[in-house]
């Protein structure tokens, strides 16, 4: 009898081990840089023969892909997290977001949310405006473009830009023109606009 129920705890702190280990490594994914939105991104551009370098450590926000030959840096973004499509306002001496169809913020916690979510937002305007400066284009994707009923037309559309950045890098060398710097420094968001525009 007590042999028994001896073997039914080991089996009981076995399950409860592997449930520990099973919630582990979905942390582990959640949190690994090979995250999926980024992985339909990195398999979409290389199979349209574009190369890439990853989360390079020396640029400002490490962005998830750099593609020297156009320089260009892709972020793929979390829509939570990156607060896609919010409306960011400051009302009575503080920061408000509105929910958005991608980004719905916790009732619990409600302010902690709205600042980290700002903070992040914020970091990322910073970030590539340095990256600007740097003379680098930016490209941001978001995740809800990635779902499967969007995702062809949008890897297409960076392709799109992607081409569309190397042929003005290249013809502009052919043929300088003037005004050539300021156009330069518009680039970055023009890259993107077209991107969204394209959505
Ligand atoms: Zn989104």
């Amino acid at each position: 009898m007590a042999a028994i129920k001896q073997e039914q705890s080991d089996a009981c702190i076995s399950s409860a081990e592997r449930e520990q280990a099973r919630r582990s490594a979905n942390m582990a994914a959640i949190h690994s840089k090979d995250t999926k939105p980024e992985m339909i991104v990195r398999r979409g551009l290389w199979s349209r023969g574009f190369r890439y370098r990853l989360n390079h450590k020396r640029l400002p926000g490490h962005p998830d892909l750099v593609l020297r030959k156009y320089r260009t840096c892709i972020f793929v973004n979390g829509c939570f997290w990156h607060g896609h499509h919010v409306n960011l306002q400051f009302d009575d001496l503080q920061f408000t977001i509105s929910n958005s169809e991608c980004c719905k913020i916790p009732k619990t916690n409600r302010e902690f949310w709205v600042a980290k979510i700002r903070r992040n937002k914020e970091r990322d305007k910073a970030e590539q405006r340095q990256l600007a400066q740097m003379g680098w284009h930016c490209i941001t994707v978001w995740e809800c473009e990635l779902k499967p009923s969007k995702r062809e037309e949008t890897l297409e559309s960076i392709a799109f830009t992607l081409n569309h950045i190397w042929l003005r890098d290249h013809g502009a060398k052919a043929i300088p023109y003037p005004g050539l710097e300021e156009e330069e420094q518009q680039m970055p968001m023009a890259a993107e606009e077209s991107l969204d525009a394209r959505r």
